[in-house]
């Protein structure tokens, strides 16, 4: 619609797409209402008729089997706001801390950690994905409340991974965002769940999934309701074997080309070595990822999963320190509009 359509010429436009037999999905934009008309119908005539009528600015159709999440759909790029920060604006936003809630000790010495780096959002997992049903599975709602211990005590805001639709309202009472493993990215049920939390989502993309259905993955949520949802390139599978995952780093530009959505780089579980974190997070920086997810430990060797790719908190500093210049250019070139590649 245009800048600053009336709601009569809103309403007229829904009632004329319904005549044709669509589905009305509207979105309300910050300076725009876009209305999505979705199903199988006389798309012609459609397009045509709602050319003619005012209020509209165009009437376009969107190929993609995707359409929410596209471009098409939507130029400008979702911001999502969580407590006092925004992800997909001005600010490159570090999420950081263990891979799992161990203890009080060690989730609130993360915390204080990852703060004092820099950090805007505390990670860490109280239901775990485990390729091993006898590997620690997570302190489920226990884990939850010391993060939000965690929170309340530092101010920083909470990520912490979901792993079924059932668990969907438990989470959400105590997760900021809502965290869907790569091993979930294609639960539908989880998916539909989402559509329905009033919750930011961060979807991490499969262990063996295309682009394309990442996108697909996140019409779902969007499709049932939740505008809100960041996507993570996390690495994928490969022949290679010396890191555990093969970051497709240019799947960061790929999205941010296809999609509104904001997209963050895990550079942990992408190489499964602490070692390479820090040079994955300044590449990350470089072809214009809107953040990182990271895995810090106050004591990796103890960790109980995922030790080997967690920074030490010393460690993470000094990587948010080194990372400091190469944020202020991408914050530059967001703040020029203009893209960060060349
Ligand atoms: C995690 O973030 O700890 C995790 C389990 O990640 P992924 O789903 O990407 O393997
Ligand atoms: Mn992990």
């Amino acid at each position: 619609m245009r800048l600053h359509a009336s709601k009569e010429e809103i309403d007229a436009v829904c009632d004329r797409i319904a005549h044709f037999g669509y589905k009305i999905h509207t979105i309300q934009g910050e300076e725009r209402v876009v209305i999505a008309a979705v199903g199988v119908g006389d798309v012609t005539s459609c397009l045509e008729s709602l050319e003619a009528m005012p209020g509209v600015e165009k009437a376009v159709r969107i190929s993609a089997p995707y359409k929410f999440v596209s471009k098409e759909f939507r130029n400008s790029p979702t911001k999502i706001r969580i407590r006092d920060l925004e992800i997909g604006g001005d600010d490159f936003v570090v999420m950081a801390g263990p891979c799992s809630v161990e203890s009080e000790e060690q989730i609130m010495d993360s915390a204080h950690a990852v703060r004092a780096g820099g950090a805007r959002v505390l990670r860490g997992g109280a239901f775990k994905p485990r390729t091993s049903p006898y590997d620690f599975q997570g302190m489920e709602e226990a884990g939850l409340k010391l993060l939000a211990k965690a929170r309340d005590t530092t101010g920083l805001a909470i990520i912490t991974e979901v792993m079924s639709d059932s668990d969907v309202p438990l989470v959400a009472e105590y997760a900021d965002i809502l965290q869907i493993g790569a091993r979930n990215m294609q639960n539908f049920a989880l998916l539909k769940a989402l559509g329905r939390a009033r919750r930011p989502v961060l979807l991490k993309r499969g262990l063996s999934s295309t682009i394309k259905e990442l996108l697909m993955s996140a019409e779902y949520v969007v499709a049932h309701g939740n505008p809100d949802i960041m996507l993570c390139e996390r690495g994928i599978r490969t022949f290679e074997t010396a890191t555990r995952n093969t970051c497709d780093i240019v799947a960061v530009a790929v999205l941010k080309e296809m999609t509104h959505l904001p997209v963050i780089l895990d550079p942990s579980h992408a190489t499964g070595k602490r070692s390479l974190v820090p040079a994955l997070s300044r590449a990350a920086v470089a072809i214009g990822a809107d953040g990182l997810l990271v895995e810090v430990h106050p004591c990796p060797e103890k960790a109980i999963s995922d030790g080997a790719q967690s920074l030490e908190s010393t460690q993470f500093q000094a990587m948010m320190r080194d990372l400091a210049p190469y944020v202020s250019l991408w914050k530059q070139a967001r703040l020029a509009s203009e893209p960060v590649t060349v």
